[in-house]
């Protein structure tokens, strides 16, 4: 299917979706680009899909330049502290922060420039080691130990189900977050929003938005499968 169907196909069960969501809010959607050249990135924007997933340091660098102006890079993959220079202000929003280490080298260099950073703390809520993430009961030290880095600024969650059949296991582990996500309002950090609440993929959006996501990180449905 062309992408313009693939997305406008999306695009009508994520509203269809949010109409019962436990919030009703507006859900962004971020196209998961990942493997897939910047032609259809470029494509899509012209269909007012803005907003890309990327999960390498190294793909962003090279696609920023090809694309078209008005289009956001989201990081969502594993990020080394090495490589956080080559893209800390070249995104609009750093999704897989999971170290304190990360935090440092970011505001050390947003300081310098005088910017801030946007960033979404990311949550292990699949309790499978290899996604990544700060384990769930973790998260509110963590992001304690985040608040003296001035130029970081903490934008809200994100978090990967893990890959099973299970259903309610999937429901389950976002509800988790969600319930993270009102404590954390409730506790009234300064200089922390919880603005979004980053969970969903093509398999297992539509339960993350019945359960209060506002962010859907969506790849194969609209691009069909990766090639590797
Ligand atoms: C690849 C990826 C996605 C998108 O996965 P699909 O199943 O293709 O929709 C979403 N989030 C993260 C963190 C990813 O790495």
């Amino acid at each position: 299917m062309p992408l313009k169907d693939n997305l406008e196909e999306v695009l009508e069960e994520i509203e269809e979706t949010r109409l019962h969501s436990l919030t009703g809010e507006k859900v962004n959607l971020i196209a998961v680009s990942k493997n897939h050249p910047v032609e259809k990135i470029n494509e899509l924007s012209q269909y007012g899909c803005l907003d890309f997933g990327e999960n390498k340091v190294q793909e962003i660098v090279d696609k920023i330049p090809l694309s078209k102006d008005n289009i956001n890079y989201h990081m969502i993959g594993n990020l080394q502290s090495n490589k956080v220079k080559y893209i800390y202000d070249k995104v609009v929003l750093i999704q897989s922060i999971d170290r304190l280490k990360l935090v440092e080298e970011i505001n050390k260099r947003a300081k310098k420039d005088d910017i801030f950073v946007n960033i979404l703390i990311q949550v292990n809520i699949s309790k499978e080691e290899q996604k990544g993430g700060v384990n769930i009961e973790d998260t509110l030290k963590f992001l304690e130990s985040c608040l003296d880095y001035k130029n970081v600024a903490i934008k809200g969650l994100m978090g990967i189900a893990a890959n099973t059949k299970n259903q309610s296991e999937i429901r389950s582990s976002f509800r988790s977050l969600f319930k993270l996500k009102e404590d954390i309002i409730n506790r009234n950090y300064e200089n922390v929003s919880m603005d979004y609440l980053s969970m969903g993929m093509s398999g297992d959006y539509k339960i993350a938005i019945e359960e209060g996501s506002n962010m859907v990180r969506i790849g194969t449905k609209i691009f069909g499968k990766r090639e590797y």
